[in-house]
């Protein structure tokens, strides 16, 4: 897990020797510490950004009391505060805290523990306040949808309705490490955009930068490509704030069972579905079941997707992202011009839509130059072996140490030239700021909101073709639907029979993106989108009011 950045402003060396000691020794996450024996040197480090929680001795040479506290709120006014008092001044630490400290820490009386926690709590209260709506990928899921909306002149109540899930749950649940006593609060997240296409569907996320903002972006994508894509559903999207990299086995099933058990009043076959998403895989999927299953006391296969085969899962699902995903890069290439078999692909991210692209390409003969995970990115002009990169990551869990080629940065990644760039990991990837720089023709999305819309308009006048995340990747939510319906006639379909339908789903929706861009003038992501509001609103308006 990332280290938490924490500045100190004490003035007492004693004192700030002591909490160095005691912040070494908690363990994970662990602490990177800066100190500022003065308020106007706290004030001057703050101003340059990272920290994530300040510790504040409120007495300091060149500032007393109340007033130490609102000079670093004005500073910075989202970073939490956590005020460090002897046992006399307690009396203004709690004012303090009544002012907007997170909390406050009575010196001679805090231990490691204490001080850990204390800090882990002040960060995550802070980002919960701060940071559930207001997140860049709400943003730009706003701004896409009413650029969208304003292309179509969509009846505006219907896009006052569309602007917000319609239902969202916010659960804290505990949570106990295996090496850890302590029991550290976690928060999770289920989002339903709209309810009136059939059930909700959405996969869940384990990332520890999760907020409602984030898991809200992406129900309202999944509410679009749904519809983009013919398929029963609305969007939906869960998501929990921790670090998934970091936990053993028998957490994550910890985890997955009391979260699942959190949400179940929300999901069910003819409610919700969860899938997979970012940090999430079939394991996860069959905790999620069985936990479901438990509790109403039944099998229930066709509460989620993405399961593995054995319980109910589809084949095809696991590569459907990524095969769905190769399906429209065939179809683009004709138009983009581009030559697969002498062709060349940069992939960023190595999961489950990154490896599987990786791999579909290399089997039509495009050479795959350059992959990337969170750890590092690794080139090779000759080209990479994906049964090699996948053997390595198999075993070392990341690309770290590959000796199959050169170790570069992702930034730098995303920037060499290439004939194919598929984003495969975060979202806010491809921004104003090295769109100018790309050097593909190009663009795949497998990855959900990679792209900005400053970054799109770039892209556009470079003409630099898009396969807009909605389009691109809803491989994914289609062989789901596969896995649903198969669930529930509790009927199997060949591997042919998926692909083949898959195949048609896809192109069928990648043609009707393509005629609404050409007869429309828009780019493939605005005509993806008005594709699909156009469905939904179509619903809302033949569903009527009620009451
Ligand atoms: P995954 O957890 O299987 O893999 C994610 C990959 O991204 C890993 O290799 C990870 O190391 C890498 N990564 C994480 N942070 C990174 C960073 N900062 N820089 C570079 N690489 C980073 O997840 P996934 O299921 O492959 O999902 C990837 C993306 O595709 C997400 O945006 C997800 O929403 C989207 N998506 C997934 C599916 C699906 O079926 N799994 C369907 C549609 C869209």
């Amino acid at each position: 897990m990332k280290p938490y950045n924490v500045l100190l402003i004490e003035d007492s060396p004693a004192d700030a020797g002591l909490i160095r000691e005691m912040l070494s020794e908690v363990g994970d996450p662990t602490f990177e510490l800066d100190h500022a024996d003065r308020l106007a040197k706290g004030l001057e480090r703050l101003s340059a950004g990272g920290i994530d929680v300040v510790l504040l001795d409120l007495s300091l040479p060149d500032s007393e009391g109340l007033t130490t506290l609102f000079r670093v709120r004005d500073q910075a006014p989202r970073v939490p505060i956590v005020v460090l008092t002897g046992l006399r001044d307690v009396s203004r630490a709690a004012k303090a805290a009544e002012e907007g400290a997170q909390d406050y820490l009575i010196k001679g009386k805090v231990d490691s523990s204490t001080l850990g926690r204390s800090i882990r709590y002040a960060i995550q209260r802070t980002r919960a306040e701060n940071a559930e709506w207001n997140s860049p990928m709400f943003r730009l899921a706003h701004q896409q949808f009413l650029k969208a909306a304003q292309i179509i002149d969509l009846d505006d109540n219907i896009r006052e309705r569309l602007l917000f899930p319609q239902r969202t749950l916010v659960v804290t649940f505990p949570f106990r490490r295996d090496e850890y006593a302590e029991v550290e609060t976690v928060f999770g997240y289920r989002v339903q955009h709209v309810l009136s296409m059939g059930p909700t569907k959405g996969g869940v996320r384990y990332h520890q930068d999760v907020t409602l903002g984030e898991v809200s972006a992406l129900a309202m994508w999944m509410t679009w490509k749904c519809a983009l894509m013919h398929l029963p559903f609305g969007g939906a999207k869960g998501g929990v704030r921790i670090d998934p990299t970091g936990l053993s086995r028998r957490e994550l099933q910890r985890l997955t069972r009391r979260y699942t058990s959190e949400i179940s009043g929300m999901i069910g076959p003819d409610r919700d579905i969860p899938a997979p998403d970012l940090g999430t895989n079939e394991q996860v999927m069959a905790w999620m079941m069985d936990t479901f299953s438990q509790q109403v006391g039944h099998p229930v296969p066709a509460v989620v997707t993405g399961k593995p085969v054995v319980l109910g899962g589809s084949l095809g699902r696991k590569e459907a992202t990524g095969r769905g995903l190769v399906y429209l890069i065939q179809e683009s290439a004709s138009q983009v011009g581009i030559d697969l078999d002498k062709s060349t692909a940069v992939i960023q991210g190595f999961g489950n839509v990154g490896s599987n692209t990786a791999r579909f390409l290399e089997a039509l003969g495009v050479k795959i130059i350059a992959v990337s995970d969170v750890a590092t990115a690794i080139q090779n002009p000759a080209g990479l072996a994906v049964s090699s990169l996948l053997e390595h990551v198999e075993r070392h869990k990341t690309l770290q140490g590959f000796t199959g080629g050169e170790a570069m940065t992702n930034a730098e990644m995303l920037e060499l030239p290439c004939d194919i760039l598929v984003p495969a990991a975060l979202q806010n990837q491809i921004t104003a700021e090295n769109a100018p720089r790309l050097n593909c023709r190009l663009l795949a999305e497998g990855a959900n909101g990679p792209t900005t819309l400053a970054a799109d308009e770039i892209l556009n006048r470079r003409g630099i073709f898009v396969l807009p995340d909605i389009l691109g990747n809803a491989g994914g939510v289609t062989v789901s639907y596969f896995e649903w319906v198969q669930d529930t006639q509790n009927y199997t379909w060949s591997l042919d029979d998926i692909n083949s339908r898959l195949h048609k789903i896809m192109t069928d929706a990648y043609r009707r993106t393509m005629v609404r861009a050409k007869r429309d003038s828009l780019d493939m992501r605005t005509a993806a989108l008005v594709e699909g509001i156009l469905r939904v609103s179509e619903a809302k308006l033949a569903r009527g009011l009620f009451p």
